[in-house]
């Protein structure tokens, strides 16, 4: 799975690296962030992994946030939780998540499950399977 996927927050640290709010043209982070994801969107594609398309709007989907938790449930809790890329239609704003690794990166059998827990809740976003 292509794991260089611009996100909000890669865009604002580019826009960091130049040390400047605007871009040359003078547009605002939300102008170089879908610049930067239509250009590395493309090259994304092109390296033999295609974007998820959405079937009701017959469109490409555009990556939203890469690194989300995604948190299986049990009857009694949580039990894994996993690593994962957010996608979104760029027409209807439906959201799906998919890029999951091989493994989890943490279970509740684990000592430090709360902790890894906690740290995606506050880092990025957790996304619960019930
Ligand atoms: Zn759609």
């Amino acid at each position: 799975m292509q794991k260089e996927i611009i996100t909000p927050a890669v865009a604002s640290k580019a826009l960091k690296i130049f040390q400047r709010e605007v871009d040359n043209d003078g547009d605002p982070r939300s102008c170089m962030l879908q610049a930067l994801k239509e250009t590395l969107g493309s090259l994304i594609k092109y390296k033999g992994y295609h974007c998820p398309v959405c079937a009701a709007c017959q469109t490409e989907m555009h990556p939203e946030r890469n690194g989300v938790g995604v948190v299986d449930y049990a009857d009694y809790g949580p039990v894994n939780l996993w690593e994962a890329d957010l996608w979104e239609c760029p027409k209807c704003h439906i959201q799906i998540v998919v890029g999951f690794g091989d493994y989890p990166i943490s279970s509740h059998i684990e000592d430090d499950f709360d902790k890894i827990m906690e740290l995606y809740g506050r880092e990025s976003i957790i996304i619960g399977n019930h």
